[in-house]
């Protein structure tokens, strides 16, 4: 047999993320989430066979950089910081960065009342790079969001930055009344699947979005995860 494969087609490694509701998580051994449902129908269009390696944001981006996943879709942003490693996919989610706080803090109102406030947010996110750039801001980070959400119920820290889907998700879902997010969404971010440069996957994917974008599927499973 040539080392083509002969038709055998190969199995593409999708790196994804254990904790990153709605859009990719686990649940009792299930991989779910709009990102999983979204690849599948990318993955159908594009005629790419994969397997989904589910694993946390840190060690998603170290993979995808070592080559040990081929792609990711994890909600993660297209960033200039991230493009000397990375290529992206087109985009396909529009969102941002919101600021959670304790429900009785009357003190933070917006990112602008952030100095010298102790800021909870995810290790090597979009987040973390902007929660560095304030004045006076003590950054604690943990690799697990779970982690930062906690630190706000128990009031261990001011505030916290994150991505503002993920971050109405727990409002909505374990936050118990205890948080709410304050100001407006900011720092405009894009999410896009991701691979090592130069991949030779990318313009297959890119095909698969425009197909979904296309014939209603992407529209369909938006509405069925975040509604009309
Ligand atoms: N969007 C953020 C980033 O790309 C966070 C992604 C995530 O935690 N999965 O850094």
């Amino acid at each position: 047999l040539a080392a083509s494969g002969c038709g055998k087609q190969e199995t593409v490694k999708v790196g994804i993320e254990q904790n990153f509701r709605p859009f990719t998580y686990t649940e009792n051994g299930d991989k779910k989430g709009f990102e999983v449902d979204l690849w599948q129908a990318i993955a159908k269009k594009a005629d790419i066979k994969y397997e989904l390696v589910p694993m946390e944001h840190g060690e998603l981006i170290k993979s995808v950089k070592s080559g040990a996943v081929d792609l990711a879709i994890a909600g993660m942003t297209v960033s200039n910081a991230r493009k000397n490693n990375f290529e992206y996919s087109s985009p396909y989610f529009q969102t941002g960065l919101v600021v959670l706080t304790s429900t009785d803090n009357g003190v933070i109102k917006s990112k602008e009342d952030l100095a010298q406030k102790v800021v909870a947010t995810k290790n090597g996110s979009t987040a973390f790079n902007y929660a560095g750039e304030i004045q006076g801001a003590k950054i604690r980070s943990y690799s697990n969001v779970a982690d930062v959400y906690n630190e706000l119920k128990n009031n261990t820290v001011d505030a916290a930055i994150f991505d503002e889907r993920n971050a109405h998700d727990f409002l909505q879902d374990k936050a118990q009344g205890q948080v709410k997010m304050v100001g407006e969404m900011f720092n405009k971010e894009r999410y896009a699947v991701v691979g090592k440069k130069r991949n030779k996957y990318i313009g297959k994917v890119n095909k698969g979005i425009e197909a979904v974008s296309k014939d209603g599927t992407y529209e369909t499973m938006y509405t069925k995860w975040f509604g009309a």
